[in-house]
């Protein structure tokens, strides 16, 4: 079974609905970089305030500001399975985790387009307080407006504007791809094609955690 896991691809190519998915089903660590950031913002604390004007522009938050939040995290990686969604972005970060002694034993690749990705984030909505993600056609709240898992009150993300999505997506192909290439010459890449529906890829995503 696969313990130490990354979930790899663009913004909106369905990592966080299935990190969620697998971090309840396997009772995994599930640490989603974006849902942190996004709490400091709200928060207002100094690292928010410095965070909320990269995330604006659609672009990363810097290395040293995302590897010291990493930092405490890092005993608990080393205790527990885990599955990380949304970090590493960058060559810098992932060598960060390897000096730090965290290795994966599984990183799943989120294959999608550009055109998939506006479609998807266009109907996206948010729970600030648990991090769910639904959408208004693919995958509707039971209760309009209400998180299904914790009952909070669902928003729009400000990011999900489609000018701040095609930035970015551009963000995501010049920074973070290569990372693809990074893990694949250490050969623990699944790639996944994330235009299928959410319950296709949930399938293919319990056999690949499942595999020994
Ligand atoms: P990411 O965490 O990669 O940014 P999300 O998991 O938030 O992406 O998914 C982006 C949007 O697409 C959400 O509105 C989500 O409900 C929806 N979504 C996720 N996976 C699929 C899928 N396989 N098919 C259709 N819509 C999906």
């Amino acid at each position: 079974m696969k313990t130490k896991i990354l979930l790899l691809g663009a913004p909106g190519s369905g990592k966080g609905t299935q990190a969620k998915y697998l971090a309840g089903k396997y009772n995994f660590l599930h640490i989603a970089m974006g849902d942190i950031l996004r709490q400091e913002v709200q928060d207002k604390t100094p690292l928010g305030l410095e965070a909320k004007s990269f995330m604006d522009k659609g672009a990363l938050v810097p290395d040293e500001v995302v590897n010291n939040i990493v930092v405490n995290k890092l005993k608990s990686l080393e205790r527990s399975p885990f599955i990380l969604d949304g970090f590493p972005r960058t060559i810098p970060q992932a060598e960060f985790l390897e000096k730090n002694a965290i290795a994966f034993d599984c990183v799943i690749y989120f294959k999608i387009s550009l055109e998939s990705v506006l479609d998807r984030m266009s109907g996206r909505l948010t729970c600030p307080k648990c991090g769910a993600s639904f959408h208004i056609k693919y995958n509707p709240p039971k209760k309009e407006g209400i998180c299904d898992l914790c009952g909070g009150p669902l928003i729009v993300r400000d990011d999900d504007k489609p000018e701040t999505v095609k930035r970015r997506f551009e963000t995501y192909l010049k920074q973070t791809q290569p990372l693809l290439d990074f893990y694949q010459k250490k050969g623990i890449v699944f790639e996944v094609d994330a235009e299928q529906n959410i319950d296709d890829i949930q399938k293919m995503l319990i056999g690949v955690v499942d595999r020994k």
